[in-house]
């Protein structure tokens, strides 16, 4: 029998050992507080500001008058992987067959299909670091050991072959490579992956995770690629994870998808049919028409997302003890506080130092440490220009009245 006082609930080791999305909990606590009445600017959520367009609404609408709101196949409607078989071949060069798709409630639940399908006990993911938040956290919920691979500022934040062959090892299973990158807006360019393919081609046992989910917002020079374009000789053990949250603006809708080997993408349908059955038959709908309608939404957001840099980078870089580095694409400027850090008797870290912008100046970011690069910030320029200029001129008040 129980003892009073002793919890029945308690949580797994498994869950105990990870961490809850700090993005989300930062996205979280900024609604939280702006409900509450407080002046709050939030820099701190991943996702586009503008509304969904029109015509993916009115698809989603008109499959719900159609009667589409049943189960559909686990791995994604046949209508909606065509499109996404259609965008593979014309937007990137690449041609798929529909069993080596798998559409899955948003990129993150691609994701997290892949670790559990491929990854034993020990098993070590390489994740280059700065990281999106949730990569080392779902390779350990899948078991895994994330082993993290710290790419220099002064190499654009992006990992060198050199850096690759050096970390690979008997237990190493897969590589994570994210560009644009979250947090960086870093890209790698067709060369530099390359010379990753060289190191991998001499490693049979290594899978590449490539996530595209930011290809679109993009202005770096020439055309975008990715890691097949530059390497379609790997195209055996590569992955492409993408979907529609971020160039559509369609990140409630939750559609993301996995483009890879049949024999994968078999094994992630198992785990997907035993957790969630199928996307959402409606947003599948709707992002079928995201990907086969016109395209002009994508570039307007581009060249919003592209402004938007252009005033936060020379804005952040105004601020004494602030350094922004370039970037080439995503909507997330990462600049150094680290000098600002140093001068501050009372703000010891990046984490204290978000927590201190939020008291102080009513903006909320995300501390580097959460994507393993302590003394940054996060800032999101998924807002609207208005709210940028309010939410840096607070953060260069609370900065120059210390
Ligand atoms: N990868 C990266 C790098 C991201 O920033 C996000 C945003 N949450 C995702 C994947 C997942 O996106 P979604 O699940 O909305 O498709
Ligand atoms: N990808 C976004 C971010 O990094 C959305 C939140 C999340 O899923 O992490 O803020």
């Amino acid at each position: 029998m129980l003892r009073q006082g002793k919890s029945v609930s308690r949580i797994s080791q498994k869950v105990d050992q990870i961490k809850s999305s700090a993005t989300i909990v930062v996205s979280m606590k900024a609604m939280e507080l702006k409900a509450a009445g407080k002046d709050i600017v939030s820099l701190g959520a991943g996702e586009p500001d503008f509304d969904t367009p029109d015509h993916i609404c009115e698809a989603a609408i008109a499959a719900i008058r159609a009667g589409q709101t049943r189960y559909t196949q686990v791995d994604g409607t046949p209508e909606l992987k065509a499109a996404i078989v259609r965008k593979l071949k014309q937007e990137n060069g690449l041609t798929f067959k529909p069993e080596q798709i798998i559409v899955s409630n948003g990129a993150k639940q691609s994701l997290y299909n892949l670790m559990v399908a491929l990854l034993n006990r020990d098993d070590e993911v390489i994740v280059p670091a700065p990281y999106w938040v949730s990569y080392p956290d779902m390779v350990k919920l899948a078991d895994g050991q994330p082993a993290i691979l710290a790419a220099s500022a002064e190499n654009d934040f992006k990992i060198t072959a050199r850096e690759l062959q050096n970390s690979v090892n008997e237990n190493t299973r897969m590589l994570i490579l994210n560009s644009p990158s979250n947090p960086t807006g870093k890209v790698y360019s067709e060369q530099e992956y390359r010379e990753l393919g060289d190191v991998l081609q001499e490693h049979p046992k290594v899978i590449i995770a490539c996530d595209d989910i930011y290809e679109h917002i993009y202005w770096g020079d020439g055309p975008y690629r990715t890691f097949l374009n530059a390497c379609p000789g790997l195209a055996k053990r590569t992955l492409l994870i993408n979907g529609v949250s971020k160039a559509y603006a369609m990140t409630g809708w939750r559609i993301g998808y996995l483009a890879g080997p049949a024999d994968l993408v078999a094994a992630m349908r198992k785990v997907q049919g035993q957790s969630t059955s199928c996307p959402s038959s409606v947003s599948q709908a709707a992002a079928a028409a995201a990907l086969s309608g016109p395209q002009d939404c994508v570039e307007t957001m581009r060249q919003a997302f592209r402004q938007r840099y252009d005033y936060v980078h020379a804005a952040l870089n105004a601020i004494p003890g602030v350094v922004c580095p370039e970037c080439e694409g995503a909507f997330y400027a990462f600049p150094s506080f680290q000098d600002f850090i140093d001068r501050m008797d009372d703000i010891r870290d990046d984490v204290e130092l978000a927590a201190w912008l939020l008291e102080k100046a009513g903006v909320s970011t995300v501390p580097g440490s959460a994507f393993g690069a302590p003394g940054h910030l996060r800032i999101s320029y998924a807002a609207g220009m208005e709210h940028l200029q309010e939410a840096i001129g607070r953060i260069r008040k609370a900065i120059e009245t210390t």
